[in-house]
């Protein structure tokens, strides 16, 4: 069982992967479309540095990915909490591979 890391997520996020239907706690199976390379962040699914065997590969948690960041960094769309600003994610932060997270450009 995966560590859920004593936090409460919203019961409408929590359930499987929307598009490969993978269990909390599991890794996405191929092909997902909402899997994200570890080492860009950008789409998984034809990244030519996407390899299934990539350690760096994180469970599916119910969230969207980068709604974590979103949270961590305070980018909400028209600042309402149910909505985090993904696109700010990659407008004005860079992805760290080493981290795994998005940080805001210097
Ligand atoms: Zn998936
Ligand atoms: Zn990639």
């Amino acid at each position: 069982m995966g560590v859920v890391r004593g936090k409460v997520f919203m019961s409408k996020k929590l359930g499987p992967c929307p598009d490969c239907g993978t269990p909390i706690g599991e890794r996405h199976r191929e092909g997902c479309d909402i899997e994200r390379c570890p080492h860009c962040a950008w789409a998984a699914l034809g990244c030519a540095h996407f390899h299934a065997d990539d350690p760096r590969r994180e469970v599916w948690n119910g969230k969207w990915p980068g709604e974590g960041d979103c949270e961590r960094l305070g980018f909400y769309s028209n600042g309402d909490p149910d909505f985090p600003d993904l696109n700010r994610l990659f407008t004005d932060c860079v992805w760290d591979a080493d981290t795994q997270r998005w940080e805001r450009k210097q």
